[in-house]
């Protein structure tokens, strides 16, 4: 399903608006990219803007152009809570449901009392919003974010700073431009950023090559010491404990991207990456070719996604949780082994 009311959220902010942009929880580069890129675009036009992260971004993305304007909810919830009272308007950045921002701040935006706008690229929006840009097709919410500019006749206002902020979520969410890309627009997304002189070379940098000396071991120790890979499944997983994570004095972010060494492996078609954290297991699905994780990850563990990037939780042991998912998976062989990759 496709949504583009972008003329309703035009209409309803032509003139000046008290503008929340809100981040999901454990935020990545999409949303943190597509939220500030939207702040840069709505406060050229006098809107008061307001950016709310459930909790601190990865290193890797806080030199991003205004994250310090930001507020993080885990930090400083009374402000988080005097914005939204004050906002007329409610964005949705790179979610589909109020409770992907988490316990708490779910209800204060649920409670907002002015319009809802969600802007996202993940299946089945919630409903309830007053208008929707939604379209499970687009590479990421930053490619709606920069559709959503063109729609308005706009591109004029994508300078350099909103453009590093498109760039890292058009990075981040393509796995740089390797995956989950349908039509040419992040191609010419790209080269429109680059025309604005966005620093292609440095954010890569920034993104790619800031690892702490504890992230890069905590990535070797995982891959040599903790990857189980089941070929007769197609199947691959990495399992972490609390413990294990604290030993590498463990960041938020620092087992992004970890799953896909997972998947990486010649012939294997399904990778789940699980953590131990506040006392939940989180389970990071990854899949190639048409095996579709998302379902397995709402109809077995609460969760969601994409097709080939979808995420769940888990509330047994960590033991339990890998007894469970081996349970699981053999129930999908057939489908597995019929993979053309
Ligand atoms: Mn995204």
């Amino acid at each position: 399903m496709k949504y583009n009311e972008y003329h309703i959220i035009a209409e309803q902010l032509s003139s000046k608006k008290n503008i929340v942009l809100s981040a999901h929880a454990n935020p990545d580069g999409d949303t943190i990219g597509s939220c500030l890129a939207l702040y840069h675009f709505f406060t050229q036009f006098g809107h008061q803007v307001q950016v709310i992260i459930p909790n601190e971004a990865p290193c890797f993305l806080n030199w991003l152009p205004a994250y310090k304007e930001a507020l993080v909810f885990d930090n400083d919830k009374n402000s988080v809570k005097e914005a939204i009272d004050a906002s007329d308007v409610v964005f949705a950045v790179d979610y589909n449901a109020f409770h992907r921002v988490g316990a708490v701040l779910d209800k204060l935006l649920e409670e907002a009392k002015g319009l809802k706008f969600l802007i996202d690229h993940h299946p089945n929006p919630s409903k309830g919003f007053d208008a929707l840009i939604s379209d499970t097709s687009a590479s990421s919410t930053a490619e709606l974010v920069y559709s959503f500019i063109q729609d308005l006749n706009q591109s004029d206002k994508i300078n350099k700073d909103l453009g590093s902020c498109l760039y890292v979520g058009l990075l981040t969410d393509t796995g740089s431009f390797s995956y989950s890309i349908k039509t040419d627009i992040p191609f010419l997304m790209a080269a429109f950023l680059f025309k604005v002189g966005v620093d292609f070379q440095m954010i890569n940098q920034r993104v790619y090559s800031t690892f702490t000396e504890n992230r890069l071991r905590l990535t070797g120790y995982a891959i040599s010491e903790k990857l189980h890979v089941i070929p007769e499944l197609r199947f691959a997983y990495i399992a972490l404990t609390k413990q294990e994570l604290e030993r590498f004095n463990h960041q938020n972010g620092d087992t992004e991207g970890l799953v896909n060494y997972a998947l990486s492996i010649e012939n294997s078609v399904i990778a789940v990456l699980l953590t131990e954290k506040d006392n939940k297991i989180r389970l990071s699905f990854r899949s190639k070719g048409t095996f579709a994780v998302n379902q397995i990850a709402a109809e077995y563990f609460e969760g969601g996604g994409h097709i080939n990037a979808a995420g769940g939780n888990s509330y047994l042991s960590m033991e339990e949780t890998i007894q469970k998912l081996l349970a699981i998976i053999p129930k999908y062989k057939q489908e597995l082994n019929a993979i053309d990759l």
